[in-house]
This record gives C-alpha cells, sequence and structure tokens, in this order.
C-alpha cells in the first residue's frame, strides 16, 4: 500500500451523510480557522439521508428528547428563513389517530412531558364545532399554532379530516411537526460548508493509526491517500461500528431495515393537505380468507396474518400540488449487518398498503394494483437500545461520534451537528448533552424508548 502524507486537518469528518455534514457546518461556523474535511466512499447524502421520510415532530416521551428537537427545529427553522425557504419546510404537524375515545392516557403523558414547556398548551376539543382548533390548512410554518390539540369529536373528526376511517374517534394533533426536504437542507450546509473552506474527499476510509495525531488511510480512486488530523469525527452511519473498531472501540448500536414506498395517487384518496397521519392502534391487516391461509402456511410470513404493532404513516408526498403518497411501517425490530444495498421484502408495498388502507379506507383502491412507478426503499436505523443517539467523545482520545440517529436523524440533524461542533471544539454545551454520552448504559435505569415507529 502507498501511503503519502499529503493531508493535514484539524478535524476529520468520516461521512458525509446529514450528520457528517451538519457537524461541519457548525463546525465551521462555530471556529473558522478550524480545517475540516469530509470523508465519504460515496457522494455526499446518499446513503441512509437518502431514504429519510423527511418528517419532524417535538413530540417526544421524554424531556430530554423534547428540548433536543425543539432545538434542532429552531435550527432548521433559522436555516428556512435565511434561504427563503429552500429546504421546503412545512408545518401541519403529525395527526394520531385512535379507534378509542380514551384520550386520558396521551393526555396525562403530554401534561407529564410538557408541562413544563412554557407557552405549549394542550387543548381538548369536545365538541362537534371544535371551537378554537385551527385545521392545518396551509402547509406555512411560520403562522402554524404551538402545542397539542385532541379531537374527541367524531362529526369534528369528519369535518377536518373527511378521508380518514369513520371509525376514528380521536386524534391527537401535534403542531410543531412537519416535513422537510432533507437533501436540500444538507445540500444547503454542504454548499456554505465549502465556502468557508471545508474540504471534500471522496473515499473509503480503510483505517486508523494514531501517533502524535491521526493517520486516516483513505482508498481512493487514484490509490490509497493518507489524511493527518487532530481529532476525528465518526458520523459514518450504519458503518459507525466498523470506523469505532479502527481505534478500538466497540460502540452500542444495531442496524434495523425499514422500508418506504411511494406511488401516486391517481386515485386521489389522500387530500393533498392531510397532515403527516399515524395509526396508532394494533390491527390484523386485511387479507383475504385465502390469502390469510396462504400468509399462516409460511412461518416467515406467518406474523403478517397475526395481530400487528400500531404505528403505520401516510403522507401526501410533492406538495400541494402533486399527487404522490408515502407510506411506511417500522414493523421490523431485527438487527442485520450493514450493508449499502439492503435487501429489500418484495412483500413490503402490499403489507403497508393493505395497513394503512385502514385508516384511509379509499386506499383500498390500489389493493393487487400498485402503479409500476411505485418506488420501494428503505435504509436502516443505526440505533442504540434506548434509541437515543450517541453524540460526543467516542472512548478513544480525541475521537468523538454523531451516529445511533435511528429514525429521527434528519431532523435532529441540526442540534446534532450543533452539539458534535460544540464538542469538538469545546464550547458550552447543553443541559442534554450527557445524556448522549455512552456511559449511560453503565449506570441509568431502561428508559421508555423513543417511539421510533412513529416516524
Ligand atoms: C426508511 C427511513 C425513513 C426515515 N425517515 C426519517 C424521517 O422521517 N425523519 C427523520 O428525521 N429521520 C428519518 N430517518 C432517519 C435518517 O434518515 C437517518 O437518521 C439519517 O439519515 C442518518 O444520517 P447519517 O449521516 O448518520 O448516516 P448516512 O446518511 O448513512 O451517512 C453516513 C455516511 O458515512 C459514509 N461512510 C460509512 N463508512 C465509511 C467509510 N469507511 N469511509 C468513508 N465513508 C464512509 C457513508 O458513505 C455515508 O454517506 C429515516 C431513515 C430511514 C432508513
Amino acid at each position: 500500500m502507498d501511503l503519502m502524507m499529503d493531508h493535514k486537518f484539524d478535524i476529520a469528518i468520516i461521512g458525509a451523510g446529514i450528520l457528517g455534514i451538519a457537524s461541519a457546518y457548525y463546525l465551521a461556523r462555530s471556529k473558522p480557522s478550524c480545517r475540516v474535511i469530509l470523508i465519504d466512499a460515496g457522494d455526499p447524502l446518499a446513503l441512509t439521508s437518502a431514504q429519510s421520510g423527511n418528517n419532524y415532530r417535538n413530540w417526544w416521551p421524554q424531556p430530554t428528547m423534547v428540548g433536543f428537537m425543539n432545538r434542532s427545529i429552531t435550527l432548521m427553522e433559522r436555516i428556512a428563513r435565511e434561504t427563503d425557504n429552500r429546504i421546503s419546510l412545512t408545518r401541519r404537524g403529525y395527526l394520531l389517530a385512535s379507534r378509542s375515545a380514551d384520550i386520558s392516557a396521551q393526555h396525562n403523558h403530554l401534561t407529564a412531558v410538557f408541562g413544563a414547556t412554557s407557552g405549549t398548551e394542550i387543548r381538548v376539543h369536545t365538541t362537534p364545532d371544535s371551537a378554537g382548533y385551527q385545521p392545518p390548512v396551509s402547509p406555512d410554518w411560520e403562522n402554524a399554532p404551538d402545542g397539542f390539540d385532541f379531537l374527541t369529536d367524531q362529526q369534528a373528526i369528519r369535518r377536518h379530516f373527511p378521508s380518514l376511517s369513520h371509525e376514528v374517534r380521536s386524534v391527537l394533533h401535534v403542531r410543531r411537526a412537519g416535513d422537510v426536504s432533507g437533501q436540500q437542507l444538507g445540500q444547503f450546509m454542504l454548499e456554505d460548508c465549502r465556502a468557508r473552506g471545508v474540504r471534500f474527499q471522496r473515499g473509503t476510509l480503510q483505517g486508523i493509526d494514531r501517533g502524535r495525531h491521526y493517520d486516516l488511510a483513505v482508498e481512493t480512486s487514484e490509490g490509497t491517500i493518507r489524511i493527518e488530523a487532530e481529532r476525528i469525527l465518526n458520523a459514518a452511519g450504519p458503518f459507525a461500528n466498523q470506523i469505532a473498531s479502527f481505534v478500538g472501540v466497540s460502540l452500542p448500536l444495531a442496524n434495523v431495515l425499514q422500508q418506504k414506498v411511494a406511488f401516486p395517487d391517481y386515485a386521489g384518496a389522500i387530500p393533498r393537505d392531510l397532515p403527516f397521519t399515524i395509526d396508532i392502534d394494533p390491527q390484523h391487516i386485511d387479507w383475504t380468507e385465502e390469502e390469510r391461509a396462504l400468509l399462516l402456511s409460511d412461518p416467515a410470513s406467518a406474523r403478517f396474518a397475526s395481530q400487528m404493532p400500531g404505528a403505520i404513516h401516510c403522507r401526501p408526498e410533492g406538495g400541494d400540488h402533486g399527487n404522490w403518497v408515502k407510506l411506511g411501517w417500522a414493523y421490523n425490530s431485527d438487527a442485520a449487518p450493514p450493508s449499502r444495498s439492503p435487501n429489500l421484502d418484495p412483500r413490503f408495498p402490499e403489507i403497508v398498503l393493505r395497513g394503512a388502507a385502514r385508516l384511509h379506507p379509499a386506499l383500498k383502491a390500489y389493493y393487487g394494483k400498485l402503479s409500476r412507478q411505485m418506488v420501494h426503499y428503505g435504509g436502516f436505523y443505526t440505533k442504540t437500545s434506548d434509541n437515543w443517539p450517541l453524540i460526543g467523545p467516542m472512548g478513544a482520545p480525541d475521537a468523538f461520534m454523531v451516529c445511533g440517529l435511528s429514525g429521527h436523524g434528519t431532523m435532529a440533524a441540526c442540534a446534532s451537528g450543533e452539539l458534535a461542533a460544540a464538542w469538538l471544539n469545546g464550547c458550552p454545551l447543553p443541559d442534554w448533552a450527557g445524556n448522549f454520552l455512552m456511559d449511560r448504559f453503565e449506570h441509568s435505569e431502561p428508559r421508555v424508548l423513543a417511539d421510533e415507529g412513529l416516524l
């Protein structure tokens, strides 16, 4: 191997997905003199970050994640404002629908988690006129309400959301939520980084040596080059553990494949102004008796004929004037080795379609005849056991990590990048910083999981 010492940097970031790029963006802004290089085996934003559903929300089960996501959303809003909304930030909210009229558990939980957050109102609308409820008629994020609305009157639910199943008896409308173009967000930050002198090197990191500095062996199309860096940041997404192993560290991460499907909604089944909806109730998928028997006859598919978990999601894709719809269902929980081209399950499109049709009955028009234009895609949720990220020192000298962002790395990119930059530059850290370190697994009680299925 011909190694030439030809590049010297203060910080080398391994991985130019949304998290590596966001970290470079906040590093370059907070310390312009810092020499930063982003290294990626492929094009920037082309691996997991290209698979994101691009949804965001500040609704989380624990105050730590609420604070973290609120910060990230505030930073995204700042970029939206600075760029005349190049990042297509919208805010129609998240709609969590249930066939149960009993909202007490959700209400108590919201009060416990958000009660201390100033200005966060929890409004309950129990009458057919749903007085005071502001429907999500516009995608505009700047004038959208904050807080939470419960609708518990079926007439009101039908009036505001006529396409939902008439079985629905309550909806929770999370207002600081919507979607964003993760690709535009990443491109904007990358362009800003380049203008501030951040370098990009295409190549695969093959190994790391450490003498006085880190020496990174990077295989490029022109051969192997060697990059010298004072500090390194591991932002390698599903491959974060491989990078950690180069410096003798093992990260508590697993990779779990999740899939989505998008197709043109020629039947107009999903209104263009419908917020991102989640059917939170478990269900038995709507198979015919014949289909059910076939599924049960194969142990590999029998689970799809049994009770399935809730949290199917659906949203219009392509804006108010588009006609695509996107469906997802994060029911897989099996860890798998990371791969750049994961094996998708060909049964997934029909499974998620049938599941989603329970809340959106007009989707039944597509049973057995999804369009050839359909796009079926997926990627890994790289996650810890509590589904909180790993951001901070990695366990080797001058080595840092920003990984384990599971199904929320797009929405958390800005706060994660800002936090990683603060660790690297020795800047003041926010309150939640200590919660995202590895030592939490040594001494803390198991936490309520951070609801990865709800994305
Ligand atoms: C199906 C799906 C839906 C999702 N939906 C949402 C959503 O709605 N909202 C949301 O907020 N999040 C969502 N996510 C999560 C989000 O997409 C991820 O958390 C985020 O993209 C992770 O970014 P990353 O930069 O860590 O990883 P990646 O984008 O995978 O980037 C890692 C980079 O590291 C590079 N790399 C790895 N190893 C090496 C090496 N040895 N040498 C050089 N380069 C290397 C890779 O080439 C890659 O470009 C979703 C994820 C999936 C899979």
